[in-house]
């Protein structure tokens, strides 16, 4: 008997509702849009959920906060028609800003419970060198709400969505932006399709700063495959949701 054997390492393509947990408009797509994409056309329903408003990254500076927003959102509803994202959530935290960390676990609470995913995606919260804190709270905060979904006493920011909650299970928590996966999606047939959506974030990329995105991307994707039998791939943590807690 081992412990993978109690806590097997779920598999992402089982889940049927997903919800993409993020800091900010574009992490999941840049972290995840190939195999999310490829869980949509089998038939998962995509749903992301962005923490902050993502103000700070927008590269006209000239834009009021509303055209701001307009722009990101223009460009977050191109990019999740090419990936195939069923709906988008947005809490609109302050991007690189001071806000609480108990009201966003709070709000991952409600989501979690509103829309009952079988899986969840979020940023790696224990990516070494993360400098971002909006990165680091996101991860934490929604691997915290994924354990205590269960847990009612534990309250979300929303009392209506608690009292009519009832119990279901996440299989899983895939946590991508990481650098200790244990999954590595094949995403060669879909990389055109990523940098796609990937490309459709202008509001936060000027031109080159977009290219040299798309080179990285490009790079590493092609890293990460290195010994396994595909060319492109995309990195994963992938836990049982109790393998969350006090390291099983
Ligand atoms: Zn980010």
């Amino acid at each position: 008997m081992t412990i993978e054997s109690i806590l097997p390492i779920p598999n992402v393509f089982d889940a049927k509702r997903i919800l993409c947990i993020q800091p900010h408009y574009d992490d999941n797509d840049i972290a995840a849009a190939g195999i999310l994409s490829q869980l949509a056309k089998n038939g998962a329903e995509l749903f992301y959920l962005t923490a902050t408003d993502d103000l700070m990254g927008v590269v006209d500076v000239s834009l009021s906060n509303e055209n701001a927003t307009k722009a990101l959102k223009r460009d977050q509803f191109a990019a999740g028609k090419i990936v195939g994202v069923k709906e988008q959530y947005w809490l609109g935290y302050p991007d690189a800003g001071d806000y609480n960390y108990f009201d966003l676990r709070r709000d991952f609470l409600k989501y979690i419970r509103l829309l009952k995913p079988d899986f969840v995606f979020a940023p790696d919260a224990w990516l070494t060198y993360e400098g971002h804190h909006d990165h680091i709270q996101t991860g934490l905060a929604a691997a915290e709400a994924v354990m205590f979904a269960g847990l009612i006493k534990i309250a979300s920011s929303d009392p209506v969505v608690d009292s009519a909650y009832e119990p279901h299970s996440i299989n899983g928590i895939a946590l991508y932006h990481t650098r200790e996966p244990n999954f590595i999606a094949d995403i060669t047939s879909v990389w055109e399709g990523k940098i796609a959506a990937v490309r459709c974030y202008e509001a936060q990329f000027d031109p080159q700063d977009m290219d040299q995105l798309i080179y990285a991307l490009d790079t590493k994707s092609q890293q990460v495959a290195e010994g396994q039998p595909f060319r492109r791939g995309e990195p994963l943590k992938v836990l049982h949701t109790s393998a969350l807690h006090c390291g099983f």
